[in-house]
């Protein structure tokens, strides 16, 4: 199955507390190309960004209180295609298995995912940010 990703990709924006001046970092350095997608987060990194960036920016709970899952849950139903999730190499977090979902149903559903900046640099200048990609979604049904 293909899902395709349109011009304007639905981008998740995740950080936890000791990356989160990382990550506003880059998206102040990126705000212009980010201002043509539409863009979600977790509840205190989708506030941060929205008040130190100005950027608009649905937010969704704080991710120790489920905000990581409900943002797994819109990419199996294809309503977000793009994550942006710069979590914390050491630090041990409540929420750790929440973490780990969230990437597995990224790879599950062929989602790109920027975990440094480095990655969200070389993603931002693919020629597929301003076009449309196909996700090739692999279907384990038949894996079985
Ligand atoms: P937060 O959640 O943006 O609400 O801090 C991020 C996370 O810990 O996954």
């Amino acid at each position: 199955m293909d899902m395709i990703m349109k011009k304007r990709k639905n981008i998740a924006l995740i950080a936890h507390d000791n990356r989160k001046n990382d990550l506003l970092a880059w998206v102040k350095a990126n705000r212009e190309k980010l201002q043509c997608h539409n863009l979600y987060g977790t509840g205190t990194t989708s506030a941060i960004i929205s008040k130190e960036a100005g950027l608009d920016v649905y937010g969704y709970k704080s991710g120790p209180l489920g905000g990581d899952q409900q943002i797994g849950a819109k990419i199996s139903e294809g309503e977000i295609d793009f994550v942006l999730f710069f979590w914390d190499p050491m630090t041990s977090q409540p929420h750790d298995p929440d973490v780990k979902a969230l990437l597995r149903i990224s790879v599950l559903y062929d989602v790109p995912v920027a975990m440094n900046r480095s990655t969200a640099d070389f993603l931002f200048t693919s020629e597929y940010m301003e076009n449309e990609y196909e996700r090739k979604i692999i279907d384990y049904k038949s894996r079985v």
